[in-house]
């Protein structure tokens, strides 16, 4: 299948990421959005990430200048019927996704894929939302989608072979390692760490020392971040709506939310983004000491 043109809906953090690494890989993109002042914001996040990428020297000024003038914005969805590739990035919100899907899938080429961003709705609800569902899949771009090298490819049940194939090779050609997952919560990443920060989280809360559990996890596994410090990285807020959604979609135990991470989230303690980060745990033990101590 030959990519020329992308369309993407939703011009947030994630869709114009993807935008970026697209164009660097010479595809024409049109952004859509609902209001000029998300495109406006769209604008200043390429802008941003551009300027970044020829600081840390990833970029020359030619390159980022062609970057620009292969992305378009748009408040409308006319770009979706001349597309090659539609990618779907609005909101985490079922319904929302849905009715993007019915209308653009009604509007696109009948063979033209149809990708989704979702970190956790199962493709194949999605995907009933769709005119054509053998053309639609998840891929999943992590946060930032320029610096991270993987792409989660989740066909769903009734996605062609062809079409996972074909976003396999997108993927590659936009420089980024593609993996498959299977449709289930939480695909591949999400799933792993949401067990592994409830494991880490519940070691905590018995006695062990924060520093102690990511260390044995580095040291003794080989990850490179342990699960604390990567919940500090990434929100306590993010975290608690991905053992949510995992724990609501499973029913499993070993996802079941921690009572520490609903109280620290209830009292604004969200990890680095608020300022507490790594200091979080250390008070935290503190107070777990005091309780063992009395
Ligand atoms: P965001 O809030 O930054 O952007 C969402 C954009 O969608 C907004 O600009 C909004 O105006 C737009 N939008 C909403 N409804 C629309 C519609 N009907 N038509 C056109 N535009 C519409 O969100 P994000 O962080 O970019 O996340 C987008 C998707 O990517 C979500 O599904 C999210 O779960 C997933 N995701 C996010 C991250 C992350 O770290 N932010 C990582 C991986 C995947």
């Amino acid at each position: 299948m030959q990519v020329n043109t992308l369309c993407i809906i939703g011009a947030g953090t994630m869709g114009t990421g993807i935008a970026q690494i697209a164009a660097q890989a010479d595809i024409a993109v049109t952004l859509v959005d609902t209001d000029d002042a998300a495109l406006e914001r769209s604008r200043g996040l390429l802008d941003k990430s551009l300027r970044g990428g020829i600081e840390r020297e990833k970029l020359t000024v030619e390159q980022a200048d062609a970057v620009r003038e292969r992305v378009r914005w748009d408040t409308t969805r006319g770009a979706v019927s001349e597309a090659d590739w539609i990618i779907e990035a609005v909101f985490e919100d079922r319904a929302a996704k849905e009715s993007v899907l019915c209308d653009v899938s009604a509007q696109a080429r009948a063979s033209v894929p149809i990708a989704t961003n979702t970190s956790t709705i199962p493709i194949h609800q999605l995907a009933s939302a769709c005119t054509g569902p053998e053309r639609f899949l998840g891929m999943h771009f992590f946060n930032p989608a320029p610096a991270m090298k993987l792409v989660e490819i989740i066909p769903g049940t009734q996605t062609s072979p062809a079409v996972a194939e074909a976003a396999v090779a997108l993927c590659e050609r936009m420089g980024k390692t593609p993996l498959l997952a299977p449709d289930i919560p939480g695909f591949l990443v999400n799933r792993a760490f949401g067990a592994l920060v409830c494991a880490a989280t519940d070691i905590w809360v018995k006695g062990g020392k924060p520093e102690d559990i990511d260390a044995a996890l580095e040291m003794g596994l080989g990850h490179k971040m342990g699960p604390l410090k990567t919940a500090d990285l990434v929100g306590l807020d993010v975290v608690l709506a991905l053992l949510r959604s995992l724990s609501e979609q499973t029913g499993d135990a070993m996802f079941r939310v921690p009572d520490v991470l609903t109280e620290m989230v209830e009292d604004g303690k969200l990890g680095r983004k608020s300022g507490e980060g790594r200091l979080l745990h250390l008070r935290r033990m503190i107070d777990c000491d005091c309780r063992l101590m009395r």
